[in-house]
């Protein structure tokens, strides 16, 4: 019987954009760009299919961040709209470009630890090493 993947654990080396199954390999080459296989333990990487969701859960996260930040602002000191425009506009893409990776390794780390699309070793198409 197969050992079940740790879900955190590859939930977390995800998040530090490092291979879901050991730890120690970048997933990334690039900025997001998936390697093919982990340089450390060899996982093919290119099974992923994290297609738009690392954008839909940076947005989610960025625009509530943002936006409960302009409201506050507004509440508190009501600035004139370019004053909103030059604090929020930075801060916006600022974080959108450093949650970006972190957020689509995380989501590579939940397809591997739940098998899902190529990740599964019992499917066709699945050529990398075993992991145990
Ligand atoms: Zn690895």
């Amino acid at each position: 019987m197969r050992q079940e993947r740790p879900l955190g654990t590859a939930f977390v080396n995800g998040l530090k954009c490092k291979c879901p199954a050991c730890g120690e390999g970048k997933i990334f080459k690039g900025y997001i760009k998936v390697r093919h296989s982990c340089d450390h333990c060899g996982l093919e990487l290119h099974h992923q299919r994290a297609d738009d969701a690392p954008p839909y859960f940076t947005m989610l996260i960025v625009l509530h961040f943002v936006v409960s930040g302009i409201l506050t602002v507004e509440q508190l000191y009501s600035p004139a709209n370019w004053v909103q425009l030059v604090i929020w506009m930075p801060v916006a893409t600022l974080m959108s470009f450093l949650l970006l990776p972190p957020i689509k390794g995380a989501l590579i780390g939940i397809q591997w630890a739940k098998e899902m699309h190529g990740f599964n070793p019992e499917k066709d198409g699945y050529t990398a090493q075993q992991i145990d």
